[in-house]
Formats: structure tokens, C-alpha cells, sequence
């Protein structure tokens, strides 16, 4: 798969159709997959911290989520195909989920906040299938929480701790679940609570 590397970070160069595409199947075949979109702020931090550029090595795919980053990308004579903000990509795996039944954790934000973004998740999406949800103010080394969602065996966990904080908890943890796609969404439930 071809990627372009801006300040050290290797970009998967996919469409957001193409990448709906590849998770939805990487989901069906049960691949755990871990997913960064990456703004240029987070590029700027891996950039500074040895320990949070190790863990973007570890990530399946790094998408491109700020124009800052498609810019650069053709400052260098290998654009990227487009930039894939993180909240249209869960907006688009949310649909698929709805229609193929799988199970969605939602992880991060505020109590009152990931309350209110399920409510409306929900409300947009009748038929999907949260199994789960939990604020975001845990120590990432909480295993008990972690062991409650292994159980639930969700196939899409997304993760809005804000960065670093949600990929080192993917990293963290990726290895104790049998299959899913986690994603670092940011303030993406923010934005679903309204
Ligand atoms: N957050 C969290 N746990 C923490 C720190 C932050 O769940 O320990 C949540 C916060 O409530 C917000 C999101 O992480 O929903 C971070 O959003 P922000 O816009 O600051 O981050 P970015 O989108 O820039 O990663």
C-alpha cells in the first residue's frame, strides 16, 4: 500500500472510499487494525517525543485529518489523494456498522458528553448495535475496564481520548482483544453530543 512520509510520519495515500473499503473488509476477515488520523499538530508531537513516535510506528494506518497535511504532501511532489477527517470516517464506518450488525464500543470523553453523543448516535442510526460505551477520564493502565470490553468482543472500538492519550491506550491494549478496528477519534464525541 503506498504511503508519503511528511516529518517523518508515513500517510497511507488513500481515498476515504478506499479506506472505508479496506477497514470494512479488514473487519469481515476479524484483522485487528489500528487506525491514526493524524492532524499537524499530532505529526508535530511525534516529532518531539521519541515514545509517541514509536507508538504511530505501531499503527496500521496513519490518514491524513488536516489540510496542513495534504498541503505538504504536494509541497513534495507526492500528494496525497485527499485529506480524511477523522469524524467522516467514523461517520461512514458508523453506516456500515448499522447495516453489517457489528458491534461498537465507544471510548473517551466527558460522562455527561459520551452520554449524550450515544443518545444521538443512536438517534441517527437506529439499528446499530452499541454494545458498550465508557467516559474517557480513566488511567490508561485501568485493566478492569479494558477486560469488560474484551468480553463484549466488539468489532469497532472508537477511542476519543484526544492525542497522545488515545493511541498510547490502543497500543496498550490492542493485543488483549481478539479482533476490532480502533480508531483515535479526537473530540469526535464532542461534536456528536452537540
Ligand atoms: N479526553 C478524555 N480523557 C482524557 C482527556 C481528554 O476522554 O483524559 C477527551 C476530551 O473530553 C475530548 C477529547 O478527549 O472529548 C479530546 O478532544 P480534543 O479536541 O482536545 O482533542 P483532539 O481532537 O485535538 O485530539
Amino acid at each position: 500500500m503506498s504511503t508519503v512520509k511528511i516529518q517523518n510520519v508515513n500517510f497511507h495515500n488513500n481515498s476515504m472510499g478506499e479506506f472505508i473499503d479496506i477497514f470494512d473488509n479488514r473487519i469481515q476477515e476479524q484483522e485487528k487494525t489500528f487506525v491514526v488520523t493524524a492532524n499537524p499538530e499530532l505529526v508535530s508531537l511525534a516529532n518531539k517525543d521519541p515514545k509517541y513516535y514509536r507508538t504511530l510506528n505501531h499503527a496500521d494506518f496513519v490518514l491524513a485529518d488536516g489540510i496542513g497535511v495534504v498541503i505538504a504532501s504536494k509541497i513534495i511532489n507526492e500528494p496525497l489523494k485527499e485529506r480524511v477527517a477523522g469524524f467522516d470516517i467514523m461517520g461512514e464506518l458508523l453506516k456500515k456498522a448499522e447495516k453489517e450488525n457489528l458491534k461498537v464500543f465507544l471510548l473517551g470523553a466527558k460522562d455527561t458528553t459520551i452520554e449524550k453523543a450515544y443518545v444521538n448516535i443512536q438517534k441517527k442510526h437506529p439499528n446499530l448495535n452499541i454494545v458498550g460505551k465508557q467516559h474517557g477520564y480513566i488511567d490508561i493502565n485501568d485493566e478492569e475496564i479494558v477486560n469488560k470490553m474484551v468480553e463484549l468482543e466488539p468489532d469497532l472500538i472508537f477511542v476519543g481520548l484526544g492525542f497522545p492519550k488515545q493511541e498510547f491506550w490502543i497500543e496498550k491494549h490492542i493485543d488483549k482483544f481478539k479482533k476490532g478496528l480502533f480508531m483515535g477519534v479526537g473530540g469526535s464525541f464532542d461534536v456528536w453530543a452537540g
